[in-house]
């Protein structure tokens, strides 16, 4: 039976081979000069993860202040696990302020209470490639004088009243990862504006290792893989093979920070051309879901600000009423969709995070509500234009 995955980037086994064969020099200027001229920083540089970028960043922000007795990082309390992993691998100190369920933006009024006598930075999350509240973010914290870190790990070709989600505030990100908009099976990009930030962000870029043979290899096996079991046809047999850990993001720091190979940097070479058709691709299901499902009652569809782009890797929704959320996420994945309900925890409740964390930080009840509530699904280019009036009639069929 076919099987939607929830997220991904067809990429072919041409791809592959070009990935080979490309210049390593060519296709990193041609990347850096594509995302220089979608967000306007001065300075790209490739690396192994999305995480392997933020740690950079936080290490070039910490050691520009150092001394200051700055040394928190406020994320949002309901992202991806992999950011509150990075900060404690650059030595710093996770601090969370709660998001708005509605919105599943930081919540500014909650922002604008913190303590910020000891934060060195705020970073955003744009979680299924919606911008968040960023320019309000991006001016609270030039107010109180710290660093914004724009989290567009998800959000590659989003935008906000005409400028790239990614470029605001200091520095920004990008992931390569699996489920992201663009997929190298692993890869980052770092993309920093600020003069100062950048200089150290290079010294810290250029003593990185290289990619080693046996992970290129490896890396190059995944990449095969990845281009043949994305496919909804084969998709189905593979998803549910626990050694592959699909779906699953752990806190881990333990994660190599290395510049992202030639190959890799030649595959995205090949597929950053499309990023615009396979990005407008998933904007006409995001389109088709919202029509589908906006009458339904008990589903709650997440606003996109006026000024706003989004370009949902996935299409998230919010189904208040738990036994009907497992219910529907069951079923959707029995038909053949990769429904998921995302990180299944506020960082509040990941033991790992909430045991660091300042008594002040632990009331987090939106982020806690969007963590029960959300569910997020396919919208990439294996999916038909049908797939959402077939997620309508499964919906309906679970409504009370
Ligand atoms: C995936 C992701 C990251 C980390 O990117 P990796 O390439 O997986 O390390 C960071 N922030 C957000 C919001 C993400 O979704």
């Amino acid at each position: 039976m076919k099987h939607y995955a929830p997220a991904g980037t067809p990429v072919s086994l041409r791809d592959i081979v070009a990935g080979f064969f490309a210049r390593p020099g060519d296709a990193t200027t041609y990347i850096a000069k594509s995302l220089q001229h979608a967000t306007p920083r001065q300075s790209v540089w490739l690396v192994s993860s999305g995480r392997a970028a933020m740690t950079l960043i936080l290490r070039a922000m910490r050691d520009e202040v150092q001394n200051s007795g700055r040394d928190e990082v406020i994320v949002p309390a309901y992202t991806c696990y992999s950011v509150p992993s990075a900060v404690v691998r650059a030595g710093l100190r996770v601090r969370v302020c709660d998001v708005n369920p509605r919105t599943l933006s930081m919540d500014t009024s909650a922002l604008e209470k913190c303590d910020f006598r000891r934060v060195l930075a705020v970073v955003s999350s744009n979680l299924y490639g919606i911008p968040n509240d960023l320019a309000r973010m991006e001016s609270i914290c030039r107010r109180r004088g710290t660093y914004f870190l724009d989290d567009a790990a998800q959000a590659l070709g989003a935008t906000l009243g005409g400028r790239p989600v990614g470029g605001f505030g200091d520095a920004g990100l990008y992931s390569f990862d699996r489920g992201k908009i663009i997929s190298t099976i692993q890869g980052g990009a770092v993309l920093c504006s600020d003069d100062r930030l950048s200089s150290r962000i290079h010294e810290g870029v250029r003593g990185l290792p290289r990619t080693s043979l046996s992970e290129l290899f490896l890396i190059g096996a995944k990449m095969l893989g990845y281009s043949i079991f994305l496919r909804p046809g084969l998709y189905g047999a593979i998803r549910q093979l626990p050694f592959l850990g699909l779906g699953r993001t752990e806190f881990e720091t333990h994660y190599p920070i290395a510049r992202l190979s030639g190959f890799q940097a030649g595959i995205a070479a090949r597929i950053i051309p499309h990023l615009d058709s396979l990005n407008d691709c998933r904007r006409q299901r995001a389109a088709e879901y919202t029509e589908a499902m906006h009458d339904l009652p008990g589903v709650d569809l997440i606003p996109v600000q006026p000024e706003a782009t989004a370009v949902f890797g996935r299409f998230p929704f919010r189904l208040q009423d738990a036994e009907l959320r497992s219910q529907v996420l069951d079923r959707l994945n029995r038909a053949g969709i990769g429904a998921s309900g995302s990180y299944p925890n506020s960082l509040v409740d990941v033991p790992e995070v909430r045991s660091t964390l300042p008594g002040d930080d632990l009331d987090c009840q939106g982020a806690r509500e969007v963590a029960k509530s959300v569910v997020t699904l396919p919208t990439h280019a294996y999916c038909p234009p049908y797939i959402a009036l077939k997620v309508r009639k499964l919906l309906k069929a679970c409504l009370p």
